[in-house]
């Protein structure tokens, strides 16, 4: 069967089922072809890429069950609220996230319905390129079905990157998928990465009762975060009980006879050691999806490292071929990947769609949350920029003293001679919605004075971006 389709959507994952309700926005005709492995419970491919199905919304939902589980256990009596015997029941907390993915999965689907979006469920394979455009090939069980399309979005993500010798059964040995489905808590986890997995994951089934050792290649915490955070949030989270291994080559997974695990490696003075574990997760970062996509046949450039290869446009080598999301260059974040299909559903359009990579801002939900956007205060010096820093902590915050949480603070970052805002780094609760107001700052190119004198309701935890911002200028009205 041949079908004739201008646009055609490789992955409906957070790049490609936006980018198709955009195109549909737009009147231009479109199919978005769909191979999740994730099936719905019906065995169907399920919309919606890792974000939905295995990674943003399930393991929002098991860090909210966990938060209120600790909050029951150790934060309310502070409160005047005393509750005996809080038992957690982890089947109904995994059904509750399944309920969640569920029917956000239905929603894309009306989407794509109300938008007038083909979607297609099979594997999607390029086949090459006609007069007529190009071709491409859907398997699933059945007749393969072949489109003609005038564009390509290729919006394949990305998956787990393996390490070899420690093979993942989702069982025993998990990645992102398994570590969020498991159906009791593990007596001990041990977590291979320190990166944004394995301190959300992490925190999960530590809140729950889990005793968790992370080992990490590195000799530090999130180097990609300002200095100050992530020195911040190592002092936090040990104190919370993880334990660190830093600097550690993994050398081994070993099985014993009980079923336990031992985890073999080597700390950075070259000692040996093991870390006992009933389950252990291996979040070592992700790799592109770009194998046996059939894009030699077009001749699609990809990096040493898999990606596609784009402009800041997110066109590819090929003319008509654009790629977004974790397939190519850049964060791998769900925003990030559905501001790239707008932008190249918009340009297809004819518009001047355009994704300004200074300003995609980024969260780890741990508790206290980060959440960071613009530039870090190393990258700023690396870059021989001279700014100034605002900084205000929560401890001076009336509204997180009466939450009863005030770890944490805010710093800005401006240009020294124009006060632009160039960077905010948050740690605290509810950091993730108040990144927001920095992040329009650097779109709208703010000042720090201009957020000092914008009017900030109070009591507010975001009254410390405000705070942090007059820092920098005629000094915080509260410290
Ligand atoms: P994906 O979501 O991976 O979607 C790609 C889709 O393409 C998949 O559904 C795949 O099945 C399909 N596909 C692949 N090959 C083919 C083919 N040949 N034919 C047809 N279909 C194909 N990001 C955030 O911003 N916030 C978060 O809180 C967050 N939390 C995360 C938590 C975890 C545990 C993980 C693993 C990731 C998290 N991320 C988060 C990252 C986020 O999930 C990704 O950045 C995002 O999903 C990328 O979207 P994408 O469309 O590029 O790819
Ligand atoms: P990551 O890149 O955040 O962290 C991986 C960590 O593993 C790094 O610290 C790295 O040094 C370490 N590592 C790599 N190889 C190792 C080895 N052999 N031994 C020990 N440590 C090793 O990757 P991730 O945590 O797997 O997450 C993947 C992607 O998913 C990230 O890019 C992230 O942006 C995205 N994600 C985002 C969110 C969010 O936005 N809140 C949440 C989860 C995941």
């Amino acid at each position: 069967m041949t079908q004739q389709q201008p646009f055609d959507v490789l992955g409906a994952g957070s790049g490609g089922y936006i980018a198709s309700i955009r195109a549909g926005q737009l009147g231009l005709k479109v199919a978005c072809v769909e191979a999740n492995p994730y099936a719905d419970p019906k065995g169907e491919p399920r919309p919606g890429g890792t974000c939905l199905n295995v990674g943003c919304i399930p393991s929002k939902a098991l860090l909210s069950s966990s938060e209120e589980f600790e909050n029951i256990q150790k934060h309310v009596l502070a409160h005047g609220i005393r509750v005996a015997g809080a038992t957690m029941d982890v089947p109904a907390m995994i059904a509750r996230k399944d309920a969640i993915v569920t029917k956000m999965a239905q929603g894309i689907e009306f989407l794509f319905r109300k938008n007038k979006v083909t979607y297609l469920k099979g594997r999607a394979t390029i086949l090459g390129r006609a007069d007529d455009g190009f071709k491409v090939a859907i398997t699933r069980s059945g007749p393969t079905q072949e489109l003609t399309a005038r564009n390509l979005v290729i919006a394949t993500g990305s998956l787990p990157r393996e390490l070899p010798g420690i093979e993942v059964d989702n069982v025993d040995v998990c990645d992102n998928a398994g570590a969020l489905d498991l159906r009791s808590v593990p007596r001990r986890m041990a977590i291979i990465g320190a990166g944004v997995i394995g301190l959300e994951l992490g925190s999960v089934w530590r809140r729950l009762g889990a005793q968790v050792t992370v080992v990490e290649a590195l000799p530090q915490l999130l180097p990609m975060c300002d200095t100050d955070v992530a020195r911040e949030m190592l002092k936090l989270l040990t104190a919370q009980g993880m334990d660190f291994r830093f600097g550690a080559r993994v050398t081994g997974l070993e099985r014993a006879s009980d079923g336990s695990l031992g985890l073999a490696y080597v700390d950075a003075q070259g000692i040996a050691h093991a870390v006992a574990c009933d389950k252990l997760v291996v979040a070592v970062g992700r790799v592109p999806t770009t194998s046996d996509l059939g894009l030699e046949t077009l001749g699609v450039k990809t990096t040493s490292r898999g990606f596609v290869d784009v402009d800041a446009q997110c066109r590819t080598s090929v003319d008509g071929v654009y790629a977004i999301g974790d397939v190519v260059r850049g964060p791998m974040l769900a925003h990030k990947a559905e501001d790239e299909g707008v932008m190249v559903m918009e340009r297809i359009a004819g518009q001047a769609g355009h994704v300004n990579y200074d300003a995609i801002p980024s969260i780890i939900y741990t508790s206290p949350e980060v959440a960071w956007v613009g530039r870090t205060e190393q990258e700023l010096k690396d870059a021989g920029i001279a700014y100034r820093t605002g900084r205000f902590p929560f401890t001076a915050n009336g509204r997180a003293l009466g939450n009863g949480d005030t770890s944490g603070f805010v710093k800005v970052l401006a240009d020294e001679k124009t006060d632009a805002v160039l960077g905010a780094h948050i740690i605290s609760t509810y950091a993730s919605e108040m990144i927001g107001e920095a992040t329009m700052a650097i779109e709208f190119k703010a000042s720090a004075e201009d957020i000092g004198r914008i009017s900030h309701a109070h009591p507010t935890l975001y009254e410390a971006m405000r705070e942090a911002s007059l820092a920098i200028g005629t000094g915080a009205l509260n410290l």
